[in-house]
């Protein structure tokens, strides 16, 4: 298991270029992010040099209760597709979160601890972040709110209870707790919610109450940091095994276990080393790398973060309700949107939800692994990517993050079984108000 994460911008031959201060519009100071960060994570957000950060030994405490997780070969899969290529996969849903995203939620919740403060707040469509933050916040007596979009709450009451298990105060949003919930509310009684008012209330939240910092789990620099812990370990696995893989794929949402899948094989490249072909997955209903704009914009939809520079639909942009909740973001990691924009990340594909299920459920027959429809986007391509193998006789190693399971998402599986599941792709048109929301700035985005 590593004891060091891996900054893989301390390799990159350029930049992603800095956040701005979305008030002075120039570029963010470390200190600048203090109110929203703890010191530390905003250290590591703005730290393109240090290559490697040594990770606590209480976080390391906590990753070797489930970690190293598994890279495993699918053996089956191979051999049911009769392809030459070898499909390896990492398998980040072996903790109760069920998903990588544990792996950061662990830092941030520990650089929140250290720092004395008591709480913290976040939001949560599909439920695996607010899990995992939940999960991770027991382990170090944080008190902690997620506000979850009314319409997951209503459909998801599982893990709504998890996370209470874990001790979390769960809050269907819009709630009557905060000012602009209250306002939302009282305009429109009968809202299902949205990410959007989730992140609005649980900022308020976190800003007025003392000892209390709102939390992200994924886009941001500090996370992709964390989530190297994925990559690292597999590039040790790989090592061991003699291999190295010629295909990397991952679904991507904002970014984040693609960032941290793809790390020190990326670095490998960077440096000239190895010349592995990479993959980002995406749904084809929130196409932020194949159809959006390299921009800058605010990460979140209440227009309060700092302005990335980013593949993005824009902040405005409301994805259909597919089922692939995690996907649902209108950005991209800023490192990622770079390394696309630079070629180095080769290519983005985008994908219809019923073709990932059908490789969902064809992964889970054989493999017994019921996957997340996050993680069934990066299914889906290695099932082409090999199946292209078996045309052209090519004995690829193929490597896919498989990023957690779906037990929560049986709606899901349900709606794809009864045929009642569609494929919404947006038109030109849908996806015009997302890109009139992106932010003007004077001399560099008009
Ligand atoms: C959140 C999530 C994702 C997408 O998030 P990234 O930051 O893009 O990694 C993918 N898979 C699962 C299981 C998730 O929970």
């Amino acid at each position: 298991m590593p004891t060091q994460w891996y900054n893989l911008r301390a390799d990159m031959k350029e930049l992603p270029d800095p956040m701005l201060n979305p008030g002075t519009l120039q570029p963010i100071r470390t200190e600048e992010l203090y109110p929203i960060f703890c010191e530390e994570l905003a250290r590591q957000e703005t730290d393109g040099k240090t290559a490697y950060f040594d990770i606590p030994e209480p976080i390391l405490d906590i990753y070797k209760m489930y970690r190293p997780s598994p890279l495993c070969r699918a053996y089956h899969l191979e051999r049911y597709l009769g392809t030459p290529a070898k499909i390896y996969f990492k398998y980040e849903g072996n903790n109760t979160s069920g998903s990588h995203k544990l792996n950061s939620a662990v830092a941030q919740a520990y650089y929140a601890k250290k720092q004395g403060l008591t709480g913290l707040t976040t939001e949560t469509g599909a439920g695996q972040w607010g899990t995992a933050l939940a999960e991770a916040c027991a382990y170090f007596g944080m008190d902690l709110t997620v506000f979850m979009v009314k319409a997951s709450f209503e459909q998801k009451p599982y893990r709504k209870a998890v996370m209470k298990t874990f001790g979390a105060n769960v809050i269907a949003s819009p709630s009557g707790t905060t000012k602009v919930g209250a306002a939302i509310l009282a305009e429109n009684p009968d809202t299902t919610g949205s990410l959007g008012c989730a992140i609005s209330e649980a900022i308020e939240k976190a800003v007025t109450t003392p000892g209390c910092r709102y939390v992200l789990g994924s886009v941001l620099n500090q996370v992709l940091l964390h989530q190297s812990v994925i990559g690292l370990e597999s590039y040790k696995a790989m090592e061991i095994l003699g291999e190295y893989p010629d295909t990397i794929i991952g679904c991507a949402g904002g970014g984040s276990n693609l960032g941290g899948l793809i790390a020190p094989f990326m670095r490998d490249r960077i440096l000239g080393k190895a010349n592995p072909h990479f993959i980002a997955v995406e749904p084809a209903s929130c196409p932020s790398m194949t159809r959006g704009r390299y921009a800058y914009d605010f990460c979140d939809t209440g227009k309060v973060t700092p302005l990335a520079r980013m593949y993005t639909l824009g902040s405005g942009f409301i994805p259909s309700p597919n089922h692939a909740g995690g996907l649902r973001y209108h950005g991209m990691s800023p490192i990622i949107s770079k390394l696309y924009h630079d070629g180095y990340l080769d290519e983005a594909r985008s994908v219809e939800q019923t073709k990932v299920f059908d490789a969902a459920t064809l992964f889970a027959k054989l493999e017994t692994i019921l996957p997340a429809p996050e993680s069934a986007h990066a299914i889906r391509v290695a099932i082409d990517e090999a199946l292209r193998c078996r045309e052209t006789g090519e004995a690829k190693t193929i490597l896919f993050g498989l990023t957690g399971t779906g037990y929560f998402d049986m709606a899901a599986y349900t709606a794809y079984q009864e045929k009642t599941m569609t494929d919404y792709i947006p038109t030109d048109g849908d996806l015009k108000p997302g890109f009139d929301s992106l932010p003007k700035i004077p001399g560099i985005q008009e």
